[in-house]
């Protein structure tokens, strides 16, 4: 049972990708957790960093703040600043040299100017840019204090600080006797007095406008610098950044790997296996040659391997149930004993001719071959000679039949061929080939001591509808119905006069009834009786015994009935019933005691291994009765010898034998003088011919008096009026059958109409 999935399967590629696209989610996940938590910690380690460098700024403006002081204090207190302020006959050289140079101020104090008590430098045009007019008051904005104040100054992208230092008169609370002006370099004062270690020192500067001049107190607040980072924890956190990009990277490219190798490894293999497995469904597998992937993979190999096997095995197993097939289709549709096509194979060429020629403008011939009265022979000379008669005919004709033309055996002595697009000439002459093919064979070293005759029914058809097509069997059949009858070639071809006869033949009712007579169902077998008299005394010497076929409110008489007699070669059955029926006549009295009964009976049935013992049950009515077998020429000339010898012993149990419609052959009457028979039938023809003229009349007189005279009782048939009557008493014969004297009817009437 399939597994029943709710939704349609997916492919392994989308598996795949799905695979893919979770890892790829799950992974991004932790990648976007990490990256946060790398930014939160960035962003705090800034911050702490901003702190601390917050922090190192106030500490520098602390020590800034000092450091001022401090200067101011060593100025002021210096004894050189208030002997130059006392004496200033060597003050340039102290301001220009020894100020600087005396190792009492720091490196960062640039210049130091001395002012008098009113505010005059004391040599030239004095550091300051201009001098505040109250000192220490701080008016200027400068910070005030009782020592003196400072202020920044922008100049020239430079910043520098002024510190203006009152010089006192005693150590600091003197009176005021000068003042000293100091310029620092800010930021080399900065630099120097703190030691930074958040705070980028080459980034450090002041936001002042050109020439702008502030309180150094205001200077801290505009202080502007840049904040150096954790490079050890910055280069930590990117690191981890990088790795997580590799590791983004490595899980793109693994899962292409993957994608690919299951692609490739897996989803591909699959394909070609499941195509694989598909072909061997259908029956068109191949070997599978190459490895299912470029670089073979040993569970495939292996999956490969038993699939080959498989398919090792499937091929043989196929070779052999083909060559059995082979050997089942030979079985099938040859005759096993002539080897020729059987009736099968006829049926199914026979369908594929009709479908390949409806429609087209294809002739169809049709050839039908029936061994002459194979069954006496097959019953004379047994079933061996019967066989190989069988097989020698099937030979001589498929060897005659042109290349590639089929030899079917449709009936036990019955051949057929099919001829597609062949002139009705050009298979004309191949049916006279195989007759002559036939006459020209010896027999008699199959040990038939008899001539064999094949009768050839030929129908041709040039229409391309089917109707024509399916009566074209019939129409072969009819023909090769006359081909068997006296009067006829043994090769006969269709023509449209034969069809009444073809109906009759073909009828279905006349088919049904003689079968249904035959087995006692339905249709019912009737024996009627019509008087042969003798011209001696002008009574009934015995009654000719003719069959009907009554059905329903139909009479069927034999011209209906023998053609389907001897199409399905029922005679000697046929006869059986018949003699079946005329003994139950005789037993119930329908034939007046003191007469006679003639029985005819066919060809067939005269060499029919039975027939003697079968006719032996009349044997009771000897005495009472004559009993008078007719038989056909034709009966006699083929299986001459076996039908003398059943006759011979017929005749010395008490029979008389009587040859029926003599003349309407063609029998000598030498052939005649050695059959046992003891009375002569002249055919209706024959009788009719002498109303002719003197000529016939002559003839058949002569022939009457030759065989009367050689012994034979001679019965003329056919005698329908008075003329006639006497016509034949003339001539000399010795009993007469006709209307004249009755018809044959249910009840055989002892007294005669006329
Ligand atoms: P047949 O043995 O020669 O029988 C004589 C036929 O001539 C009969 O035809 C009969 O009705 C017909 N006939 C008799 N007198 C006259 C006449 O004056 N004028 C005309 N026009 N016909 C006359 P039927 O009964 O149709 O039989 C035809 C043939 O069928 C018989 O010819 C016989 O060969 C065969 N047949 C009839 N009954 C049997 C039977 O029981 N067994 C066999 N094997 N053959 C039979
Ligand atoms: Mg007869
Ligand atoms: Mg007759």
């Amino acid at each position: 049972m399939p597994a029943k999935y709710s939704r349609p399967p997916l492919t392994i590629r989308s598996y795949a990708i799905g695979f893919i696209a979770v890892v790829s989610l799950l992974f991004g996940g932790l990648s976007w957790a990490i990256l946060n938590k790398m930014t939160t910690a960035r962003a705090t380690l800034e911050f702490a960093e901003k702190q601390s460098a917050s922090l190192e700024i106030s500490q520098a403006a602390t020590l800034f703040f000092r450091e001022t002081d401090s200067i101011g204090q060593k100025i002021s207190i210096w004894d050189e600043t208030r002997q130059q302020l006392s004496d200033s006959s060597y003050y340039v050289y102290w301001r220009d040299g020894r100020v600087l140079e005396s190792g009492v101020l720091p490196g960062y104090v640039e210049a130091v100017e001395l002012y008098s008590r009113q505010k005059m430098p004391l040599a030239g045009k004095g550091l300051l840019p201009y001098m505040p007019s109250r000192i220490p008051d701080g008016a200027d904005g400068g910070a005030e204090n009782e020592d003196g104040f400072a202020y920044a100054v922008r100049r020239d992208g430079l910043t520098d600080v002024y510190q203006i230092i009152a010089i006192r008169d005693g150590e600091n609370v003197g009176q005021v006797t000068g003042y000293a002006v100091a310029r620092l370099n800010f930021f080399a004062m900065i630099r120097d007095l703190q030691a930074f270690r958040y705070v980028d020192v080459g980034s450090l500067h002041l936001s002042m406008a050109e020439g702008e001049r502030i309180p150094i107190q205001q200077l801290w607040p505009r202080m502007e610098y840049k904040v150096i980072s954790n490079q050890e924890v910055l280069s930590l956190l990117d690191v981890i950044f990088r790795s997580q990009m590799q590791m983004a990277a490595a899980v793109l490219l693994i899962s292409i790997l993957f994608y690919a190798a299951l692609s490739e490894l897996v989803a591909k293999p699959l394909r070609r296996l499941s195509r694989h497995i598909d072909s061997l469904r259908d029956g068109s597998g191949q070997m599978l040659d190459m490895p299912f992937t470029q670089e073979p993979v040993m569970e495939l190999e292996k999956v490969r391997a038993s699939l080959n096997d498989y398919q090792h095995q499937l091929n043989s197993v196929h070779a052999r149930l083909d060559s059995q097939n082979v050997e089942l289709w030979g079985m099938a549709h040859r005759d096993p004993l002539t080897g020729v096509f059987n009736r099968l194979s006829f049926e199914e060429d026979w369908k594929q001719m009709q479908n390949v020629a409806t429609g087209h403008r294809v002739e169809v011939s049709f050839l039908l071959f029936d061994c002459d009265h194979f069954k006496p022979i097959n019953d004379t000379y047994g079933h061996l000679v019967g066989d190989q008669l069988l097989q020698r005919l099937a030979q001589t004709l498929q060897n005659t039949l042109r290349a590639g033309d089929r030899l079917y055996r449709i009936g036990g002595d019955e051949f057929a061929a099919i001829f597609l697009d062949a002139s009705p000439d050009d298979v004309l002459d191949v049916a006279k080939r195989c007759e002559a093919a036939i006459d020209s064979q010896d027999f008699f070293n199959l040990g038939i001591r008899e001539p064999i005759r094949m009768s050839v029914g030929l129908a041709h058809a040039s229409g391309t509808q089917v109707e024509e097509l399916v009566t074209l069997q019939k129409q072969a059949d009819v023909a090769m119905y006359h081909a068997k009858r006296p009067g006829y070639g043994k090769l006969v071809a269709y023509s449209e006069e034969m069809s009444t006869e073809s109906e009759a033949l073909f009828s279905n009712q006349s088919v049904s009834a003689v079968f249904e007579a035959i087995s006692g169902k339905g249709a019912v077998l009737e024996m009627h009786y019509q008087p042969v008299v003798s011209l001696k005394n002008r009574q009934i010497d015995y009654f000719e015994a003719l069959v009907r076929i009554r059905r329903d409110h139909e009479l069927l008489m034999p011209k209906d009935i023998f053609p389907v007699v001897t199409g399905r070669r029922l005679e000697a059955h046929f006869d059986y019933v018949v003699l079946d029926r005329v003994l139950r006549d005789l037993a119930e009295g329908v034939i007046p005691e003191g007469t006679g009964v003639s029985l005819n009976i066919s060809g067939p049935t005269i060499v029919h291994p039975d027939i003697c013992e079968k006719l032996g049950q009349f044997k009771t009515y000897f005495g009472r009765y004559k009993l008078v077998i007719e038989i056909t020429e034709t009966a006699l000339i083929t299986q001459l010898q076996q039908a003398s010898a059943n006759l011979g012993r017929l005749r010395s149990e008490g029979f008389i034998v009587a040859l029926d419609d003599f003349g309407s052959g063609y029998s000598s009457l030498g052939y005649m003088a050695n059959m046992p028979v003891d009375v002569v039938k002249f055919d209706i023809s024959l009788i009719r011919s002498l109303d002719k003229d003197n000529r016939h009349s002559d003839m058949v007189e002569s022939l009457v008096k030759m065989i009367s005279t050689a012994g034979y009782c001679v019965v003329a048939e056919g005698v329908e009026t008075e003329q006639t009557l006497e016509k034949v008493r003339r001539i000399g014969f010795s009993h007469v059958q006709g209307y004249l004297f009755g018809r044959p009817a249910a009840k055989a009437a002892a007294e005669l109409l006329c």
